[in-house]
């Protein structure tokens, strides 16, 4: 895997097969990173993971319109996931004439509208009365369930892009039973990069997906360096094996990230924005 800056515009092609760029590394409230989303490019494919409240000016700041993005998923409803969704499905619809197309299960689908996007895009700006719907706005993608027990896996495709989306444990805090917490997923792309996008620390899955996929090259893992139980706590990270950790960077870190030496801990480090790792070189 090599790592290299982002030099010039940002582009959602390459040509030299998968590669992540984080736009953000920052937790929800960071003040001198951007939020945790991602962009996935494997030649002519994208996908855009999470879409937060700084998300398309931070592509801006990188050279790219959102509303170029065609394909994209959405872990969960924080803001700092879901706070440009707006912009983009007004943008798209009518700027761009021209539905994105993103990875949704049905039961997410249903309370991402009704409990977030609604408010906002319900309403016709043309003022014929129509009332929006979802699929006005976006093409879904519905995942295929392909494991029930113990925790659900789906599966879909982006192109060349294989991509399984699976439970997390993210909110409340002390919920164990994924049945009884905030709906929220990670995503592993090619079977090769795992990531857990918002989580608690939660083995339970990461040993499942391991085991399940043990062609995982690399996980990235939200981390927050304060004791808590929202975002998996550093400490609770450093005592994984160091088989684990030497495959995990971190990311969705506070601004005080840097009183932990995560190399030192024997992490592969702390994620850095605006750097593309590139898994096929
Ligand atoms: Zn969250």
């Amino acid at each position: 895997m090599k790592i290299s800056k982002l030099t010039g515009k940002l582009s959602l092609k390459n040509d030299c097969g998968l590669s992540v760029f984080f736009i953000g590394v920052g937790s929800a409230f960071s003040k001198i990173h951007n939020q945790t989303n991602i962009i996935i490019t494997k030649n002519d494919d994208h996908l855009l993971i999470d879409c937060g409240t700084c998300c398309a000016k931070a592509l801006y700041e990188y050279g790219l319109n959102i509303v170029d993005v065609d394909n994209l998923f959405i872990s969960h409803s924080h803001a700092d996931h879901i706070g440009n969704l707006e912009e983009l499905a007004l943008m798209c619809h009518y700027i761009r004439n021209k539905k994105p197309n993103i990875i949704i299960t049905n039961d997410y689908k249903k309370k991402l509208w009704k409990e977030s996007l609604k408010g906002g895009l319900a309403y016709s700006v043309e003022n014929n009365k129509k009332i929006m719907k979802f699929d006005d706005y976006f093409n879904q993608i519905k995942p295929v369930r392909i494991k029930k027990s113990p925790r659900p896996v789906y599966q879909t495709n982006v192109g060349s892009i294989d991509v399984k989306i699976f439970r997390t444990l993210h909110i409340p805090e002390n919920e164990t039973n994924w049945k009884k917490s905030m709906i929220s997923y990670g995503i592993l792309i090619d079977e090769r990069v795992l990531f857990s996008l918002d989580s608690k620390f939660d083995t339970d899955i990461l040993y499942q997906m391991l085991q399940d996929y043990p062609t995982i090259e690399y996980i990235f893992h939200d981390c927050q360096i304060k004791n808590g139980d929202v975002h998996a706590w550093y400490d609770d990270l450093a005592g994984l094996s160091d088989e684990v950790k030497k495959i995990m960077y971190l990311c969705h870190y506070s601004d005080n990230y840097k009183t932990k030496d995560a190399k030192a801990d024997g992490f592969a480090g702390f994620a850095e924005q605006g750097v593309f790792y590139n898994f096929d070189e």
